[in-house]
């Protein structure tokens, strides 16, 4: 069995949905198909989440008669017979009758959570009429009885397996199945998600359940580039990546996989590979245990660091005072991602300002403590890049002109981070793309 994921733009157009069908009906082997929202929705699905928050109803109205306008178009684009048309509007109109109750009762985050989870419902079931229409044979598996987080939002695999495989042996003799991304079930029972981008979490975990022979992650774009071609004009997708390199792609910024998306993949050894949905016959990027090559790969950039140092010339060499610092951080569950030292002084970063001031208010007695926000890493990401003799040399004298904040080499075969202050983002991706990739 395999997993094929549809993100937001290769279902974000009738047209594009009627090429999704083309493409899970190509071969024969059995498929669960993971798909995410219509593009734009889930961002429209948090504005009004924002809006109810703030108890700003007019704004949320608003936002839902929008939403509302493009999924009717939408659906008399993508559905062309009466009887499945008027199914599916029937379908529709019961979810915007959802969002408009939830304009006349009390806002809370277990209910936010339930306006973010509409549009995978949304998008899964226009998607079955359409097959349906289509005289697809096929069943829609709901992600809500079988995707599931524990008390620290951590995804639980052997549940997962157990109650998706229970769904599937309902339907025998059946080979396509269509579930929903993104949305799962918490530990409280209540609808959650995993998180911005957690449709490919959701196809990864799918995949590691049912071990799967390849999950396959369809997108807008051919497959892992060398940098973010958001930020540098000339990019070129890569063949072959590890898991670990992808890992450390993913979790450092690269946002064609959600940070998490490798490691429940490559706990169960399936292979991912990241393919074009508008160029379906591109090779894309192969993501397996093998690294294919040895040397940089890659570049990513993670924003919205924070870099904390704590200065103590009394006590660092001390031991147990590394320790005594990431008891700190484990008890406010935050990941440290860098982490650099001197005689005097340790710098770390975190991703999260969550619990910031409480940290910082632990760290005090350690020491003087100096928290810069406004941070990127940036991590140049290889097979054994330890190996290529002249890697730093072109990676330092491409950052000549970046005010290098902090360092981080040696941690992975696979990486070097550097902190930069975000205003020279661009720039350093600009400037490594020539220095280290040759690519202007
Ligand atoms: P989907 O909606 O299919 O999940 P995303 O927008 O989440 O798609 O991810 C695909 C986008 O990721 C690409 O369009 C591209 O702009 C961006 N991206 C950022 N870094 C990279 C990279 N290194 N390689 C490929 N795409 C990247
Ligand atoms: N729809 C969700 C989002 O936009 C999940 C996803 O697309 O992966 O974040
Ligand atoms: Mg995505």
């Amino acid at each position: 069995m395999k997993v094929m994921k549809f993100g937001g733009t290769s279902v974000g157009k009738p047209e594009r949905m009627h090429e999704v069908g083309r493409l899970i009906t190509r071969d024969e082997e059995p498929t669960i198909v993971i798909l995410s929202a219509l593009s734009g929705t889930t961002n429209t699905l948090v504005a009004i989440g924002d809006a109810m928050s703030k108890n700003d109803k007019e704004t949320a109205k608003q936002k839902i008669d929008e939403l509302y306008a493009h999924y009717q178009q939408f659906l008399k684009d993508l559905l062309k017979q009466e009887a499945t048309y008027n199914k599916a509007k029937a379908i529709i109109d019961e979810h915007f009758e959802f969002l408009n109750i939830i304009l006349k009762i009390s806002f809370n985050e277990a209910l936010n959570k339930d306006i973010l989870a509409q549009g995978e419902l949304m998008s899964t079931k226009m998607f079955s009429a359409y097959l349906e229409e289509a005289g697809i044979d096929h069943a829609l598996l709901p992600a809500l009885e079988f995707m599931r987080i524990d008390a620290y939002d951590e995804p639980q695999v052997p549940v997962i397996s157990e109650k998706l495989k229970a769904l599937i042996e309902e339907h025998k003799g059946k080979k396509l199945f269509i579930t929903q991304g993104y949305i799962c079930r918490n530990a409280r029972g209540e609808v959650d998600n995993l998180k911005r981008g957690g449709s490919d979490y959701s196809a990864s975990l799918i995949a590691a359940a049912i071990k799967a022979s390849v999950c396959e992650i369809w997108t807008d774009i051919d497959g892992m580039h060398n940098n973010d071609p958001r930020v540098v004009k000339k990019t070129v997708p890569i063949e072959q990546l590890s898991f670990d390199e992808a890992a450390e792609l993913a979790y450092f910024g690269a946002k064609i996989l959600h940070p998490a998306s490798i490691w429940p993949a490559q706990m169960y050894n399936v292979p991912v590979k990241l393919l074009n949905t508008m160029q379906p016959e591109a090779k894309g990027t192969t993501i397996m245990a093998e690294a294919g090559s040895v040397g940089v790969k890659a570049v990513a950039a993670k924003d919205g660091i924070i870099a904390i140092k704590i200065k103590s010339s009394r006590m660092l060499l001390a031991y147990g005072f590394l320790r005594k610092i990431f008891e700190v951080f484990e008890k406010y569950r935050t990941p440290i991602d860098m982490i650099t030292t001197s005689e005097v002084a340790v710098s770390l970063t975190i991703d999260s300002n969550t619990y910031l001031k409480e940290i910082v208010k632990e760290l005090e007695p350690f020491g003087t403590i100096e928290v810069d926000a406004n941070h990127t890493i940036v991590s140049v990401v290889g097979n054994e890049i330890v190996k290529t003799t002249d890697m730093l040399q072109r990676l330092f004298e491409a950052l000549s002109p970046i005010p290098v904040r902090m360092v981080s080499y040696g941690g992975s075969k696979h990486n070097v981070s550097i902190l930069v202050p975000s205003d020279y983002k661009t720039e350093t991706l600009q400037l490594l793309n020539k220095g280290v990739f040759g690519l202007e």
